[in-house]
């Protein structure tokens, strides 16, 4: 089934789904209220994301200049940069490496990017233990899920699905539903992993280019575990997570918290330079850093859609947007949902993932609440545009001649007049939401709005001419 259908078949479907919507409902509007709290905390929220807009732009617009600037300081310290153009290059490098060192254990803390690229199954298909240690990617992770949210990976469970979830898996007492108890599970079977693992995965929030250093931002600390205990350290990330000056994290370490969770700042920011050093008593024999493009070198080369690549993945964006409230994380069918996900998997993964772009109400509320001032509705109708040629074949039709109808103000007054007789003549014979009823499409789902007595331009007319509008009147009451 093409990406277009699937989507339509699942949204469909989750649209219904009460139970999952009532959890949704509540922790959209958790983060919601917490981000407003937060906010208020700045003395300029609009000034910050000005600043955080222009530090973006620079970077993204000498991205060559400040990845190498990132790479040569990491490897004076003994970092090793790879280079991986596509999902598969940056696979083989991690999966090679691995088969190298005879790596048996991996833990993981949350990496998007690891997403993208399907590490995980990868690294498990070549015998590969590897845990999630993030606690909502740990609990997606035993579901066999993908994360739900970029931010909030468990976001659609209730405590009652992990205690489930944890009876089975991991044999606790079915009973046992408090929170403290559920969390100690997972953190005993974590930290005996964290010890037996010979390589740590991580993400990266930042790269700082002056300094040489991948800045990690989290709120339970496995991501320094998994970054400090194993002898090898893996950072897996995008090119575009590249900020120019190490000072630039003052702005945007309290803004990623904020615009995410509401946070002043997260609980755990650890910057990151390389291996164990001479004089050093613990952390890494070795470091990688595997930069992947994967069609975002292109896309910044874009200079009008390259805002785009100045997502910092809070997820602000999805907490606000109806439709992923509507639709939930897994119904996008794309590791990126949401309207980011709506505007960068195109990108990522080419045109047949161009109708995430229909599934926006163009509110314009996911631009509004962006910390980096991400474009995001005007890029989903440029992507509309851009895909309009693709439409099926009735759909152009019908808008060609809406194109045609809507060119001409007499012409659209009279087919108006006639369109809404036909209507009224098509209700009378058909009962709203029937088989018959030509409005099916709509009234299935919804309740048809009345059709008014006359037309708003009669209504107009009427208005600012009482007396010369009788005439009209009189035919608008048979229109
Ligand atoms: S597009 Fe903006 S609001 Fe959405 S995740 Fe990225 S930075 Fe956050």
């Amino acid at each position: 089934m093409n990406a277009a259908r699937q989507f339509e078949q699942d949204a469909r479907r989750i649209a219904v789904d009460v139970p999952l919507h009532q959890v949704l409902k509540k922790n959209l509007a958790t983060y919601q209220h917490a981000a407003g709290l937060g906010r208020e905390r700045f003395a300029d929220w609009n000034a910050a994301r000005a600043q955080a807009h222009a530090v973006k732009a620079e970077a993204i617009a000498h991205l060559d200049r400040y990845l190498l600037e990132f790479e040569r300081n990491l490897t004076a310290r003994g970092g090793r940069v790879f280079w991986a153009e596509t999902a598969a290059e940056a696979r083989d490098y991690i999966l090679a490496l691995a088969r190298r060192r005879q790596v048996r254990q991996v833990v993981k803390s949350k990496s998007m990017v690891s997403e993208e690229v399907h590490l995980t199954p990868a690294l498990e298909a070549a015998g590969i233990a590897t845990l999630e240690t993030d606690l909502g990617e740990y609990i997606v992770q035993l579901r066999n899920e993908p994360p739900f949210h970029i931010v909030t990976p468990a976001m659609h469970l209730r405590r009652e699905h992990v205690a489930a979830l944890f009876h089975e898996k991991l044999g606790l007492p079915e009973s046992v539903h408090e929170p403290e108890a559920l969390v100690a599970a997972a953190r005993a079977e974590m930290r005996r992993r964290f010890l037996a693992a010979e390589m740590g995965i991580t993400g990266a929030n930042f790269l700082i280019a002056d300094a040489g250093l991948v800045a990690v931002t989290e709120n339970e600390g496995n991501a320094r575990l998994s970054a400090a205990l194993p002898r090898i350290h893996v950072v897996l990330t995008g090119i575009e997570k590249i900020l120019p000056r190490l000072r630039d994290l003052a702005l945007f370490w309290p803004l990623l918290a904020t615009a995410g969770t509401g946070q002043a700042v997260t609980c755990y920011n650890s910057l990151i330079g390389g291996p164990r050093q001479e004089n050093e008593s613990d952390g890494p024999e070795e470091m990688h850093v595997v930069l992947l493009d994967n069609g975002r070198g292109e896309l910044a080369a874009d200079p009008e859609q390259r805002d785009i690549l100045h997502c910092i993945r809070c997820g602000a964006c999805l907490n606000i947007c109806p439709i992923f409230e509507t639709v939930g994380g897994h119904g996008y069918g794309t590791t990126y949902q949401g309207p980011i996900g709506a505007v960068l998997t195109p990108h990522l993964r080419g045109p047949r993932f161009a109708h995430l772009a229909q599934a926006s109400s163009l509110c314009g509320a996911c631009t509004s609440v962006c910390p980096v001032e991400i474009d995001l509705h005007p890029h989903l109708l440029q992507l509309r545009r851009d895909s309009s040629r693709r439409r099926p074949w009735r759909e152009q039709a019908a808008f060609r001649a809406f194109g045609w109808l809507a060119g001409d103000g007499k012409r659209f007054e009279k087919l108006g007049r006639r369109g809404r007789r036909w209507l009224r003549y098509a209700q009378s014979l058909a009962a709203p939401s029937s088989r018959l009823d030509p409005l099916r499409p709509w009234t299935r789902y919804r309740a048809a709005p009345e059709l008014p007595p006359e037309s708003f331009r009669d209504w107009w007319r009427k208005r600012k001419n009482p007396a010369a509008t009788n005439d009209a009147g009189a035919k608008a009451a048979h229109s």
